[in-house]
Parts: structure tokens; sequence; C-alpha cells
């Protein structure tokens, strides 16, 4: 048992809050896209809420949690998929949304609190041009201390690869759980202590990332009779030096029909799809691209649509990445999805392939991207989902096809990630929290360093049983 009583004592006069309900609320995340966290998570809850306003905040609730054993979760909207932000072992969920300002814009760069919304700083910047160059399709409501702690990449990294790359992020403020926190910044090589550690191993307060030139993007819809066309198109504009886009998502039939519903007027359930957000000043040379390739029928544009066309209808970047599988899980609950990766330069047979293998029991999404220098493709095929060993089995297929898999259906870092230990996290996890008290279970090398990953076994932590 935790001593809350004990911190509310020596927290007073920061916002804390302990309704039983609004505390399960915000102990939750989006880890019901999974039927497997389902299962593990639905009675995970922290004892208390508490908003930290300032880094100042933040240390006090460190330093007094540390010195009572109590664990602390960060939160920042609580978009993240996996349970990341889920706290396994009670304690305080540490809420960062009122970090929120955006504190300096230069040429190139932006320097923000955490807290702060990836849509608000973009609009903060926007007056100098430029926007972020990459953000989740969660732009509108998660925070960039979140992305950088538990995302990947999303709509840019077709131009920018993913948050994992040198440059992506400039430097972070990180606060440590020990007796006296210390407050340090990272940069370079040290980014990697912390970038997409779930805060396990310091709490980000402050961050600065690289900006680029900002534009009035056009959202496109390309049909396709088939999604082997739709996914050739997208490798073929991404590879398209001179058209500048954002966005490249093929999205196999029937799913833009049954999902997108405010698009639907402009779909055939037949029909797959490619969406795309592409730059004004390159619309001529997109239609010019685009009349040449073989079956590709422009079905939306949003600079050509009339406003009565356009009324209601979500941002195509809300059509792609996990909203799409978001989008999904609306009109059919029983739905799940796979996190893939398809290397390059196979990517599109290996995605058609697997495609065309499971047919309507996996309907294939892609999301191109650039990754180390090469344009490949990331997918977020839907999964009909019927039993876990089916998941698991179409899960091996994938990798017996060369395609790993970042499990969506695990809470731990290495199980969503590269299925190993991730040493200097580890190592700055031991300087950084020494007690263990930061987002406890997640990371598998801190709670059970035997634990042996090509065993095939799912991680089980131990205080997710209290
Ligand atoms: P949270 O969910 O609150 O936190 C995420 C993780 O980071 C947790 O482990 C939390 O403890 C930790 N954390 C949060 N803030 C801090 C901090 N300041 N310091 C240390 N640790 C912290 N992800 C992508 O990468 N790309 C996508 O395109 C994408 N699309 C999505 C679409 C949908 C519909 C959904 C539900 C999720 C999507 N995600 C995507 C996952 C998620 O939205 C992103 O990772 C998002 O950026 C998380 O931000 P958040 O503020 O909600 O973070």
């Amino acid at each position: 048992m935790h001593d809350i009583a004990a911190l509310k004592t020596a927290l007073e006069g920061l916002a804390i809050e302990d309704n039983p309900q609004i505390v399960r609320q915000k102990s939750r995340d989006f880890f019901w896209y999974s039927p497997v966290l389902k299962r593990q998570l639905e009675d995970v809850t922290a004892d208390i809420v508490v908003s930290a306003r300032s880094e100042a905040d933040v240390i006090r609730v460190l330093k007094a949690c540390y010195e009572l054993d109590i664990p602390v979760t960060t939160r920042g909207a609580g978009t993240g998929n996996y349970g990341q932000a889920m706290p396994l072992s009670g304690g305080v969920v540490l809420s960062l949304a009122e970090m929120n300002q955006v504190l300096e814009t230069g040429r190139g760069f932006v320097r923000a609190e955490a807290g702060a919304i990836m849509y608000a700083i973009d609009e903060a910047v926007r007056p100098t041009g430029q926007e972020l160059r990459m953000h989740p399709s969660t732009y509108r409501t998660a925070t960039i201390g979140g992305f950088i702690a538990g995302g990947s990449g999303g709509v840019g990294s077709i131009n920018w690869g993913g948050l994992r790359d040198f440059g992506n992020i400039i430097s972070l403020k990180v606060v440590t759980m020990e007796a006296e926190p210390r407050v340090l910044t990272l940069s370079g090589e040290d980014m990697h202590k912390v970038s997409h550690a779930y805060g396990t191993n310091g709490i980000i307060t402050e961050v600065t990332v690289p900006l680029t030139s900002a534009y009035d993007w056009v959202d496109v819809l390309v049909g396709f009779d088939d999604f082997a066309g739709a996914a050739r198109y997208a490798d073929a504009i991404a590879n398209q030096d001179g058209i500048l886009t954002k966005e490249i998502a093929p999205i196999a039939a029937p799913l833009p029909h049954d999902y997108f519903l405010r698009h639907r007027k402009f779909l055939r359930s037949d029909q797959s799809v490619c969406a795309l957000m592409v730059a004004p000043f390159a619309m001529d040379a997109f239609a010019a691209f685009t009349r040449r390739q073989k079956g590709a029928e422009v079905i939306y544009r949003s600079d050509l649509a009339s406003a009565e066309e356009s009324k209601g209808l979500p941002p195509v970047y809300e059509l792609t990445w996990n909203h799409t599988t978001l989008r999904g899980l609306r009109v059919d609950p029983s739905i799940t999805y796979l996190q893939v990766l398809y290397p390059f330069p196979d990517h599109v047979q290996k995605a058609v392939k697997l495609a065309e293998m499971f047919g309507d029991e996996v309907p294939g999404h892609l999301e191109f991207v650039r990754f180390d220098g090469k344009i490949t493709c990331f997918g977020l095929p839907v999964v009909r989902y019927t039993t876990e060993e089916r998941l698991n089995e179409i899960i091996r297929i994938h990798e017996d096809l060369g395609c790993p898999i970042f499990n969506p259906h695990r809470y731990t870092l290495e199980e969503g990630g590269m299925k190993q230990t991730d040493a200097v996290q580890l190592a700055f996890k031991g300087e950084a929290d020494p007690k263990g008290l930061l987002n406890p279970g997640k990371m598998i090398a801190w709670e059970n360093p035997d634990f042996d990953f090509s065993a095939e076994q799912t991680f089980l932590f131990p205080g997710l049983a209290r």
C-alpha cells in the first residue's frame, strides 16, 4: 500500500485529484485497441492524479514520491496505444497537460513545455512561416512530450523519417527521480536515453524540436480498383522527389468506404484508396503524375471541392496512421490491428503479398516513410480478430516473411519494439531512477534482467497482480 495520505500532505497546494472515477479515467490510454491489453489492463488505476504547472511542481512531486517509495507515471494527453501511460503499480499519475507553453520560436526550431499540444505549437509558430516536421495523427490532442516519450513518427515522416533519427529532436530538459531530483539537458547522442522510453527513466519538462516550411496542405484521395494498385502508386509518388507531400497512405477496400463515414459519399465499397497531403504549389505536378498512373482516379481534392462537399470532413491525416484503426473500431469494435515494417527494397511486394495472403482477415493499410534515407512503408493493417492464438499466428507469418512486428498487444518497451534490451535506456534508468519508481513494469530489462527474448514468452509484470 502506498502512503497516499502522507503524499497529499507533502504536496499541499498542488492540484490533486482523488475522485476514483476521474483518477481511473486519467489512468487509461487507448490500450483498449488491443483485446489482449484490454483483458490485462482493464483494472489498472492510480491512487491520485497530480497536475504539474511548472518544472518546480514536477521536482516537488518526484522528491516527495521518492521519499515515500510511491510510483509515478507521467501523462501527456493519454493517447498512447499500449497502456504506455497506465500506472501498473498504482501511485501517482503526473499530468503535464497544464505545462503547455510555447517558450521560444526561432529560425528552424521551437522550444516548448512538454505538455504543449502539437497543433497549438504549429498555431504559435505559423506566423513565422514554419511548422513541426512531423506529428502523429493525434496532432489535435497529443502533447509534444508524450509524442517524444511514446510515439515514433507520423505525418511528415515521408520527408523526415522518424523521431529516432538524429536531428528530429534538438534537445530535452529532463527531471530525474532521486532524493534530490536533477534537471538535465540532453542533446545529440544523449537523446536516445529518454526518447521513446515511456517516461521510465526521467520526466521531460521541455523540448526543443526542429521546424520546416509551413504549407496549407491539400487533402487528396486517389481511388484504385485494388490494394496492389494503391500501394504501387503510393511508392511511385513517394519516390517523386519534386512533388512535395506530407502524407501518403494506401488503405485497402472495403475499409475506406466502411470506416470513413463522412467521406463515404466519394467512395465505392470495392475501392482501395491512397490518402495524401500535397503542397499547394505541387498540385499541377501531382495531377499530371497521377494521370499517368494506371487505374488511378482522383476522387477528392480539398483545393477543388466546393464548400458544400468539404463541409464536416475531418482532415486527411485523421484518416491515416492509427486514426484508420480508430474509425474502424467505431464501426466494428471487434477489430484490432498490427504494426509492421516492410523493409526496403521489397516493401511493396511484401505488403501486397501479405494483404493477398490474408484477404479480408487482415485488410492492408500502409504508411509510406523515409527510413534510413530510403522510401519504404510501415503497415497498420486491420485484423479481424478471432483469438489470441490466431493473432500470434498472423504475427509469426509476417515475421517469417521478414516483416518485423512492433507488437501493439504488449505493454513493455521491448516487446513493442526491437525485442531486446536497450542498454542505453537501462543504464540511464539506473542513474536517473535508482528506486525504479518511474512507470514501473514497462522496461523488462529493469524488472527481470534474465528475461529471454528469444523464448517467445510474454512478460507479465508481477506488480500488475496488485
Ligand atoms: P501519453 O499517451 O500521455 O504518453 C505516452 C507515453 O509517454 C507514456 O508512457 C507516458 O508515460 C510518457 N510520457 C508522456 N509525457 C511524458 C513526459 N513529458 N516525459 C516523460 N514521459 C512522458 N503515434 C505515433 O507515433 N504516430 C501516429 O501517427 C500516431 N497516431 C495515433 C492515432 C490514434 C488515434 C491514437 C489513439 C494513437 C496514435 N499514436 C501515434 C500514439 C500516440 O498518440 C502518440 O504516441 C502521441 O504522441 C502520444 O502523446 P500523448 O500526449 O497522448 O502521450
